[in-house]
């Protein structure tokens, strides 16, 4: 990709310039070959902007001048603004940052000992309309630049003055509805002159856009692939994700477990329970039929209740019953551990709410 698809213009209008962010590192190269450089001048492209986080095309001083002087007449170079920063008792942090158009955005910095996982959007709002999900109720406002992903995670890691250990594409949006700004995203990520986060720490999760799924087994990466089932039973499935209804259950199936034959890597299925409707006896045996015989791994998520949806988490009792259930089976199992609940930095809490505020 040369460049994302999604242009982001400026109120204020900078006519001809457009955002850098919108380059991955194939972009970057590219844009070094147009004006004359090896295309190795990506590297310190890179480097410069998501690994030292500069500010300005001046302070990168090891390109020549001239191809300084084009970036600053090309592009305009504007870090994610840091609005609001919440901070949990366990020490998650929520992010609120207003992108270079005036959008907002959320992100999660999860600290684990020494190791930090960064929750990033890949959109602002989400089209997919899943019934639990609070992003989901604010509607579609844009998809984000691959690099307003990798500022993200490069600007919460700098808040904790840690190396991020992970990425995870677990905040607002749905990936694969982005998918090539996605792909960008990671890349910058994953660079060795980015933040260098290992291919395998990096996750995207998708509500279950197949097409998707397939783009993703093909490319190089090692990236990792987690897919937010919710249930196994077709209606009750289009009920909460009705995103997703035209990829039908088999399907989705057929597509992992060829994702999962192709790579050799173990794709996780995101279960959220939710009392009365995906936690009964029938719904618990459609997972399961779902979900062996094959490389899996389902992660049990006791859903964290939206304002205005009708959900309640089961009782603790259930979910472990869920869980001893799939092992049973032989599918591998876990219960997710919830962090950042007081400040709404759990699953499926970013909003769009601070849109029409001022903040
Ligand atoms: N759009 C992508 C990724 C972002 S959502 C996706 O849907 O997979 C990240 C995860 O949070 C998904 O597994 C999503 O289904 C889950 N989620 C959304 N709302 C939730 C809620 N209220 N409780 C628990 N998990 C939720
Ligand atoms: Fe979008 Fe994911 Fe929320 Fe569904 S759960 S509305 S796909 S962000």
């Amino acid at each position: 990709m040369a460049e994302a698809s999604t242009q982001v213009d400026r109120p204020s209008g900078e006519p001809g310039r457009t955002d850098i962010a919108a380059r991955d590192p194939e972009g970057l190269g590219a844009l070094a070959v147009e004006h004359g450089q090896p295309a190795y001048r990506a590297r310190q492209m890179v480097a410069w902007l998501y690994g030292r986080l500069v500010r300005s095309f001046d302070e990168m001083t090891d390109l020549p001048g001239a191809l300084r002087a084009a970036l600053e007449d090309r592009f305009w170079l504007t870090h994610p603004e840091m609005v609001d920063i919440q901070r949990s008792s366990d020490g998650t942090r929520k992010y609120l940052w207003r992108l270079a158009d005036g959008v907002l955005v959320e992100s999660v910095g999860i600290p684990t000992d020494e190791r930090l996982t960064v929750c990033f959007s890949t959109q602002a709002g989400c089209a997919m309309r899943c019934s639990f999900c609070a992003t989901g109720r604010g509607g579609f406002v844009r998809d984000l630049l691959p690099g307003e992903m990798a500022w993200q995670v490069a600007l919460v890691a700098q808040d904790f003055g840690l190396r991020a250990s992970g990425a995870v594409a677990m905040g607002q949006g749905e990936p694969f509805n982005a998918y090539e700004a996605t792909l960008g995203g990671l890349r910058l990520m994953n660079h060795p002159h980015g933040l260098g986060i290992g291919a395998r720490h990096l996750t995207v999760s998708t509500s279950g856009v197949v097409p998707g799924i397939d783009r993703l087994a093909r490319e190089p990466e090692q990236f990792t692939l987690a897919v937010s089932l919710h249930s196994a039973v077709q209606d009750t499935r289009d009920r909460l994700m009705p995103g997703v209804r035209r990829w039908q259950l088999p399907r989705l199936r057929e597509a992992l477990v060829s994702y999962a034959e192709r790579t050799g890597r173990r794709p996780t299925l995101e279960y959220a329970l939710i009392a009365g409707e995906n936690d009964t006896p029938a719904e618990v045996d459609a997972l399961v039929a779902f979900a062996r015989g094959w490389l899996c791994h389902v992660n049990l998520i006791p859903v964290n209740p939206v304002t205005g949806a009708q959900t309640a988490r089961p009782a603790e009792a259930k979910v472990a019953e869920v869980a001893a259930a799939l092992r049973r089976a032989g599918v591998e199992a876990t219960v997710r551990v919830e962090r950042g609940a007081d400040i709404d930095a759990a699953c499926g809490q970013l909003t769009q709410r601070h849109r029409d505020e001022d903040v």
